[in-house]
């Protein structure tokens, strides 16, 4: 199984920034209102997540650790309404395979809290610890037993920035949980829950800069099950912003051609000319519309009915931007 993991890893873990990806994911998934992140060496000592999501039992800590075991399925069924990030139970055992991996728990059913250690995939253990509700991932040393991975890991500062972007996606797309973010001791990035439009457009900021160079249109909009709603920026002459554009399908960020192209068009058909615009828009929409399970790292995804999902995007935007120049 040692192999089989490391092997799944190589599909997964790409570089610290994937293991931040799927921990974060996780905590996520956990419910948690706040995730902490704590990072040396730009990832390559050490990553890890707090979070104060709902934990993980004792008798269930090691069956999170086990490849393709996952606790938000329970059957292929299930996995046509997938709402989770995760599912396909790849992670933890991927990322225990290649570093030396702790994770300590509480759920809120348990007085004490527990830690399971795994090393280079071996040597598994678990003894009580003190821990408060939540859940704590340590990742030390990553690849320190795939030499060849080792290898091609960046400078700190490139690994670390590929991490503040990852942070930075998840940030968007879940404005009501609070991340804090740091780097070798020092505070990199706090950013507290939202409640409202406003100060979710204000966290946009935060996190983003001026994006939308002082012009933000909001919308929302839903119809025949999907709801569209987020921010776009009008587009200027004088800057192109075509790195700062935020798709979310139910919570995951994800590129999708057919999306990419209704946005064109929209932006294209009402404004007449071709620069890049900024956008941070979030699609909600029925999970069996939708086909999350393509690539294990879940970025992209099918929909079972592209020409409706585009047609919906490309109104909705088109009249949304087409208000702002009556
Ligand atoms: P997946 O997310 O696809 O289910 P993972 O390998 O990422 O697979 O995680 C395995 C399992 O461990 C999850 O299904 C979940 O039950 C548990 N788990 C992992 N991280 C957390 C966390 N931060 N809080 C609560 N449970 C967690
Ligand atoms: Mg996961």
């Amino acid at each position: 199984p040692e192999l089989i993991n490391q092997i799944a890893a190589g599909e997964v873990i790409e570089r610290p920034a994937s293991v931040v990806k799927e921990l974060v994911e996780n905590s996520v998934d956990a419910g948690a209102t706040r995730i902490e992140i704590e990072i040396e060496d730009g990832g390559a000592r050490l990553i890890r997540v707090r979070d104060n999501g709902s934990g993980i039992a004792v008798d269930e800590l090691p069956l999170a650790v086990t490849s393709h075991a996952t606790s938000k399925i329970g059957s292929l069924d299930d996995l046509e309404h997938v709402l989770t990030l995760g599912f396909r139970g790849e992670a933890l055992p991927s990322i225990a395979s290649v570093a030396r991996f702790a994770l300590s728990s509480r759920p809120a059913t348990q007085d004490a809290g527990w830690r399971l250690e795994i090393e280079g995939g071996r040597n598994q253990t678990q003894q009580p610890a003190q821990h408060p509700v939540g859940t704590t991932i340590e990742v030390r040393d990553l690849f320190y037993n795939v030499p060849a991975r080792r290898k091609f890991l960046r400078a700190e500062r490139t690994e670390f920035s590929h991490i503040d972007e990852l942070v930075k996606s998840m940030a968007l797309a879940r404005t009501d949980v609070e991340f804090r973010l740091s780097h070798n001791g020092k505070p990199v990035r706090l950013l507290r829950p939202t409640t409202d439009e406003s100060s979710a457009l204000q966290r946009i900021g935060e996190v983003c800069g001026d994006i939308f160079i002082g012009q933000s249109l909001h919308l929302d909009h839903a119809a025949a099950g999907l709801r569209l709603s987020g921010w776009v920026g009008l587009p200027t002459a004088s800057r192109s912003q075509a790195d700062q554009q935020f798709f979310y399908v139910n919570g995951r960020l994800v590129r999708d051609r057919v999306l990419a192209h209704a946005v064109r068009q929209a932006y294209a058909d009402v404004l007449y000319h071709g620069r890049h615009a900024a956008f941070v828009l979030y699609l909600e929409l029925d999970p069996t519309m939708v086909d999350v399970n393509v690539h294990p790292a879940k970025s992209e995804v099918r929909f079972r009915e592209s020409r409706l999902v585009h047609d919906f995007l490309y109104r909705t935007l088109h009249a949304a931007l087409a208000d702002t120049r009556a």
